[in-house]
């Protein structure tokens, strides 16, 4: 299978998923969303309310966040790839649970796999968490506020890839001295780009 099919097979299977009570109460599923050749990949936590009605990643009053952080780092959204830890909604946008990350993470290792990212970008603490430990980056995970910004490099399959994680964008809404911190992380990503 070429990376069209795969990717269209995550699509279908995600679409009539029911491996987590999520099933129940979303409208549609964030599958993800950009250049399925892309050399970065930003993952966030869940879909919220916007993402919810229309299935787009990052489109609500987060995603316009986003957008301004990858203007002001010269990346056009559409030469990344964009998704999240969870592919559906928790109710009142509630944090994610153990038990959906455990259920949901296949479908996000898949497409890590399959579009082979060079730097890897966590966006907030839970995915952060779940990617460094998958890469084997588990005994440098410390809280966010420690290891925003930062470069870690890991090996998987003799293929080098960068995780650099960053707060998540919402955490900018109502706080103008956050969205000074991720504009400068989000600089770093200029020399990847
Ligand atoms: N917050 C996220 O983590 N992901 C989205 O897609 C939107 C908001
Ligand atoms: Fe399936 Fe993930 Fe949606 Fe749960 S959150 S129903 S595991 S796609």
């Amino acid at each position: 299978m070429d990376i069209e099919q795969e990717l269209k097979k995550i699509k279908e299977e995600i679409i009539s998923c029911k491996k987590c009570p999520l099933s129940k109460t979303r409208i549609y599923p964030v599958i993800g969303e950009g250049s399925h050749t892309a050399k970065i990949i930003f993952v966030g936590e869940a879909p919220g309310a916007q993402e919810n009605r229309t299935g787009y990643p990052f489109c609500g009053a987060a995603g316009k966040i986003l957008d301004k952080l990858l203007k002001s780092a010269g990346i056009k959204r559409k030469e990344v790839y964009i998704c999240n830890i969870l592919k559906c909604r928790p109710p009142g946008n509630r944090d994610p649970q153990k038990e959906e990350i455990e259920a949901c993470v296949p479908y996000l290792e898949r497409q890590i796999e399959i579009i082979k990212p060079k730097v890897i970008c966590p966006l907030g603490r839970y995915s952060m968490e779940f990617l460094m430990e998958k890469f084997e980056l588990k005994d440098q995970i410390q809280g966010i506020s420690k290891i925003h910004g930062k470069i870690f490099e890991t090996e998987v399959s003799s293929q080098k890839i960068k995780i650099i994680p960053f707060y998540h964008p919402a955490v900018a809404a109502y706080n103008p001295n956050m969205k000074e911190i991720l504009e400068t992380d989000f600089k770093v990503l200029e020399k990847f780009k």
